[in-house]
This record gives C-alpha cells, structure tokens and sequence, in this order.
C-alpha cells in the first residue's frame, strides 16, 4: 500500500477536485501543481481532445470541428471520453478535473455518477480572472506538444525559447488561442460553463480563489482553501 498522504488532521487521499474558470485563467496550471502535491492525476478533456486529434481518431477529429469554432464539443462525446477515462485505475485516488465539467448537465452526470458509487467531488475551485485579462494570457500561451506543459511568453518563459523546460519538447501555438476564437470561447463560457459556479455553490462546494495573482500565490491560496 503507498503511505497516505495526511495534512493538518485531514485525509487527502482520494481527493476529487473541479477546477472552474474562464478559458485561459490558469486552471491547468494550477491543476498540474495539485496533482503534483496531492499525488492525483490530472484529467483534462482539452488534454485528451487534443491527443486523439494528433492520433488522427475519429473522437479528435469530431472533437476539432467544435474546438476551432471556439464551442464546446457536445455533452454526449465528452461524457463518454470522461466516463470511460474514470474506469482506468488511477481514478481509485482522487482526481483533479481541468475543464470537465463545463455544462450543466455534464455536472449533473457526474454528480450522478459519482452519488452512485456513495461519492461526491470534495471541492470546485473557480480561479476568477476578469476577461479584459484573459486576452492577454491567451496569446503568450505556449504548449508543449509533447508533455501538454503550458507556458507564456511574458509570464512563465521557458529558459529557452520554444523549447519545453519539462522535457525539451517543441513549443506551439494553439490554434484556438487566435484573438478572434479566445473571444468567441469566452461568450460559450459565459453561456454555458459559468451557471456552473452557481451549481457548485448551491452545493456547498465552491472554493473562490483570485487568479489574477502570481502563479504561486494563486496556488498557495487554492492550498490553503482546500486545507482550511
Ligand atoms: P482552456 O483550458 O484554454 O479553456 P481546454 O484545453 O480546456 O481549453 O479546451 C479546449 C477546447 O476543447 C474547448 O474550447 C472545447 O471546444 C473543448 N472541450 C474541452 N473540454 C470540454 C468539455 N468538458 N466539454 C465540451 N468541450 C470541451
Ligand atoms: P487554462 O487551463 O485555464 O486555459 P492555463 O493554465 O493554460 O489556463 O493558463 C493560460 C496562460 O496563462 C498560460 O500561458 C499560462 O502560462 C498563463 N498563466 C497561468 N496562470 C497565470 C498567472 N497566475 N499569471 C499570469 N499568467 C498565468
Ligand atoms: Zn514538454
């Protein structure tokens, strides 16, 4: 058995978290630290989009037809990506999830799926970052294609440039990032995922942290809500 992982008095082992906010508001940043200090993986469906659409699958390519308009890619596919993503083995210690939930009813399956099994997620951290912010974030981002690392030019360069510090891997622009997408992405966020605050809220389980601080102190912070 692997050593559990006991802060403060509290349990986090199993740990389940939904990381909110606007595209571009650091929620895979952050969620990459969690995962890293609380030894759970990382689930990102823009991760897992993106990987089967360099795979060429018939999943990445349905997936791309929405992700370059700035959509969301319809509830049905992303359910079964994400239901069958919580099958594998990993899953058994906790999750964080960076961009799943995104709809009301993609939060109602999971809900479901978890009261079924007697579960619930533990916390949903909505990182706030006003959109006249989010511009900005958007078009220094820089993704590794290898590891899925995220950096940005003006506020976390690599040491060399284009160059991933995590595996040496080719930087790239992500074609979503455009000006005119990132715009379009923020009314479907408006639209459809924000409500979710609301959701989460009603539920007992939302956790507010600024992200419009440093990378570290906005960590720090989400450590502290979740160790509070
Ligand atoms: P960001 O973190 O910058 O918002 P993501 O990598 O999470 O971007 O998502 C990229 C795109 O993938 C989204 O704009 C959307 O088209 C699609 N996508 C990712 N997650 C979901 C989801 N849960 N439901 C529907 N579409 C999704
Ligand atoms: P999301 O997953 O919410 O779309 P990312 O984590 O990919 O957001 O962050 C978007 C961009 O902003 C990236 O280039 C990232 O390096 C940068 N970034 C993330 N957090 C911060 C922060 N607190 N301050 C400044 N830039 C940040
Ligand atoms: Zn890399």
């Amino acid at each position: 058995m692997r050593p559990r992982l006991i802060l403060c008095n509290k349990d986090f082992e199993k740990m389940k978290i939904v990381m909110l906010g606007a595209p571009g508001a650091g929620k895979g940043t952050q969620a990459k630290q969690i995962a890293a200090k609380y030894d759970i993986p990382h689930i990102s469906t823009g991760d897992i989009f993106r990987a089967n659409l360099k795979e060429g699958t018939p999943l990445g390519l349905k997936a791309k037809e929405y992700m370059d308009k700035g959509s969301l890619v319809p509830d049905e596919l992303t359910l079964e990506l994400i239901m069958d993503r919580f099958t594998q083995p990993d899953c058994k210690n906790g999750y964080v999830l960076d961009g799943f939930p995104r709809t009301i009813p993609q939060a109602e399956a999971l809900t479901k799926a978890l009261a079924d099994n007697k579960d619930e997620i533990d916390y949903a951290v909505n990182v706030e970052v006003p959109d006249e912010r989010i511009i900005d974030r958007m078009s220094g981002r820089r993704a590794c294609a290898k590891c899925g690392g995220t950096f940005h030019i003006k506020y976390n360069p690599t040491k060399v440039e284009g160059v991933c510090d995590l595996c040496g891997g080719e930087l790239y622009i992500r074609d979503d990032d455009k000006p005119e997408i990132v715009k379009k992405r923020l009314d479907t966020y408006h639209a459809q995922t924000q409500p979710l605050i609301d959701y989460y809220e009603k539920a007992g389980k939302l956790k507010e942290v600024d992200g419009t601080q440093d990378v570290d102190k906005v960590f720090a912070d989400i450590v502290k809500v979740i160790e509070a």
